[in-house]
C-alpha cells in the first residue's frame, strides 16, 4: 500500500484541481491519496491568499469526498491548519465538527512574521537562534494543544539554510516530548530535499530522535502539483529505514493503524 497524506490543489496554493491529483495517483499506484489543503486563520481571524478562503472549508471537504465513490483508490481529507500561539480558541471552533481523516498541525510564521521574513540569513546569528528558539516552542505549543493528529515539516525553517540543531537539542527535546505524549506524527516530508537545505524535514538527527520516542511516522512529498506526489519516496524510506523505522501510519476518520514499510513497498524492502 502506497500511502500519501500530505498534498496540496487550487483549493489552496496547489496548481491543480483535485481531478488531476486524483488522475496521476492512480496512474502512478498510489492506494491511499489524502489532500490536506491550507486553512489559515491568524488571531485577528485574517487569512492569506495561499489559504482556502475558510468559510469555505466544507465545499472543499465536499469535492474531495466525492471521489470517494469512485473506488479505484482510497481517497482521503485532512487539512494543512496553521497554529500560533496558544491558538485553540480561534481555531477549535472553526474546525471541532469537520468530517476529516486526519489533521496536519503547521507553523508557517514565528509570532505572526512569516518564515522568510524571520529566518532570513542576513540576520545576526544570535538573533537566529531566538527565533528558533521561539519556533521550537512553538511546535511544542502546538503538540500540547491536543488539536492534531500529525505535525507537517517539522523542521522546515532550515529551508532557508540555517540549522544551528546542536545548540537547541534542548527546545528540540521539549517538543518531541510533547509530541510523544499528545500522539502527534511526525511526517518526513521529501520537498525539503529540493530545496536549499538539502534534506527532508526531518533531519536524520531528529527523526532518530522520534525514533527513540517511538513517534509514529507518514512519508509524504508535500506535493503541490500532480507530478510531485510521490517525489523523492525512495529516498525518504530510505532515510526512514537508516534511521530504525519499519511502519507508516494510515489514517481514516482521525483513526490511525500501522502498515510495514517493507509490506508496503517491497521493491524496496533491504
Ligand atoms: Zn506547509
Ligand atoms: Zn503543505
Amino acid at each position: 500500500m502506497i500511502a500519501t497524506y500530505h498534498n496540496h490543489t487550487n483549493w489552496s496554493d496547489g496548481k491543480t484541481d483535485f481531478a488531476e491529483i486524483h488522475a496521476a495517483a492512480i496512474a502512478a499506484g498510489v492506494d491511499a491519496l489524502g489532500v490536506s489543503d491550507h486553512f489559515c486563520v491568524f488571531p485577528d481571524g485574517s487569512s492569506r491568499d495561499w489559504s482556502m478562503d475558510p468559510s469555505r472549508v466544507c465545499e472543499y471537504i465536499e469535492d474531495i469526498k466525492s471521489y470517494q465513490s469512485d473506488g479505484r483508490i482510497e481517497v482521503r481529507v485532512g487539512l494543512e491548519i496553521d497554529w500560533f500561539t496558544d491558538h485553540e480558541s480561534v481555531i477549535e471552533p472553526r474546525i471541532e465538527t469537520l468530517d476529516l481523516d486526519y489533521r496536519i498541525g503547521s507553523l508557517h510564521h514565528v509570532d505572526e512574521i512569516p518564515f522568510d521574513t524571520c529566518f532570513s540569513p542576513d540576520k545576526e546569528e544570535d538573533e537566529l537562534l531566538e527565533v528558533w528558539k521561539r519556533y521550537w516552542k512553538l511546535e511544542q505549543n502546538l503538540a500540547e494543544s491536543g488539536l492534531f493528529d500529525t505535525v507537517a515539516h517539522i523542521d522546515i525553517p532550515k529551508r532557508l539554510g540555517y540549522f544551528p540543531e546542536q545548540a537547541l537539542d534542548r527546545e528540540i527535546s521539549d517538543a518531541l516530548d510533547a509530541f510523544a505524549a499528545h500522539n502527534v506524527v511526525v511526517e518526513l516530508n521529501t520537498a525539503g530535499y529540493s530545496m536549499p537545505c538539502l534534506e527532508a524535514y526531518a533531519s536524520p538527527n531528529i527523526l532518530s530522535k522520534c525514533k527513540e520516542r517511538e513517534i509514529p511516522v507518514t512519508l509524504s512529498a508535500d506535493g503541490h502539483e500532480p507530478g510531485r506526489i510521490l517525489y523523492e519516496f525512495e529516498r525518504g524510506l530510505s532515510q526512514l529505514h537508516a534511521a530504525g523505522y519499519r511502519e507508516l501510519t494510515r489514517f481514516r476518520e482521525r483513526e490511525t493503524w500501522f502498515e510495514s514499510i517493507d509490506e508496503a513497498y517491497p521493491e524496496q524492502a533491504r
